[in-house]
């Protein structure tokens, strides 16, 4: 069996009375790529958020290796630098070149010396081909480079899993390619990674489970040949039209 890392159990958010996130539940196992799509506003941006307690649920449960991270107890801090997110856009620390970007947080939150986090950060910049940047800052770059930068700082932190949140979706069309790659390789290295995107055909190849979801709730899951090649729903076939 393989080792089940995330576990989601009845999550539920509401903003006010908006039910956003109508009981969800999922499993991710090691290695496993995970791929969520859906309408805009069904509510996959909520559920990632739900997963690194951006946004506290407002009922049910998200469990790290079986542990209740919303408990007293779990270790918050330990559990955000294992579970990193990547952002539609970037969120880099703009007054800071890319190389300090990636140092910087393995300095505070995992308490490495510069040295080392120097040494991984050239490490993981260079497997993007992201080393000739080092110096520059993100104003500097191109949306596909920022990506980059945004991966390796995520990379560089050794999590156990990586959420995207639509990573390529503000990217010029020329660029989106260069993110999709970076990330089929980080796939390759076996990590383990949910995915929400309108990337299809990156979805189809290079995921393992998608998960379609509809208004809040998730419509239809299983693998990429049976959710894209052979739709059960309604909802889901009407979806996927769009991307004919
Ligand atoms: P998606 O990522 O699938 O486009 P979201 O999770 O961003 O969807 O949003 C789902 C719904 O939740 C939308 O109707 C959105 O307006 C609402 N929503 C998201 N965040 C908030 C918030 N902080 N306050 C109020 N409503 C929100
Ligand atoms: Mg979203």
């Amino acid at each position: 069996m393989p080792e089940t890392i995330l576990e989601v159990q009845n999550l539920r958010k509401s903003f006010g009375d908006h039910e956003v996130l109508r009981d969800i539940n999922l499993t991710v196992t090691r290695g496993e790529v995970l791929s969520i799509i859906g309408r805009s506003g069904s509510g996959k941006s909520t559920l990632l958020r739900g997963l690194n307690l951006l946004e506290p649920p407002t009922g049910g449960k998200v469990l790290f290796h079986g542990d209740d991270i919303q408990a007293d107890k779990f270790d918050l801090e330990h559990y955000r630098a294992k579970v990193g997110m990547v952002f539609q856009n970037f969120n880099l620390f703009n007054n800071l070149t890319v190389l300090d970007n990636i140092v910087v947080p393995q300095m505070s939150v995992l308490k490495r010396s510069q040295a080392d986090a120097k040494a991984h950060a050239m490490e993981v910049l260079s497997q993007l081909n992201m080393d000739p940047f080092v110096n520059a800052k993100p104003a500097q770059l191109s949306g596909g480079q920022k990506q980059r930068v945004a991966i390796a700082r995520a990379e560089a932190m050794d999590p156990e899993v990586l959420l995207f949140d639509e990573p390529t979706s503000a990217l010029d069309p020329e660029m989106v390619d260069d993110v999709l790659n970076a990330m089929t390789d980080l796939a390759k290295t076996g990590l383990t990674m949910i995915v929400v995107t309108h990337e299809m055909q990156f979805a189809r190849d290079v995921s393992d489970k998608v998960l379609f979801m509809n208004e809040g709730i998730v419509a239809e899951e299983g693998t990429p040949d049976q959710v894209f090649g052979n739709p059960q729903e309604e909802v889901t076939r009407d979806f996927l039209k769009r991307y004919l």
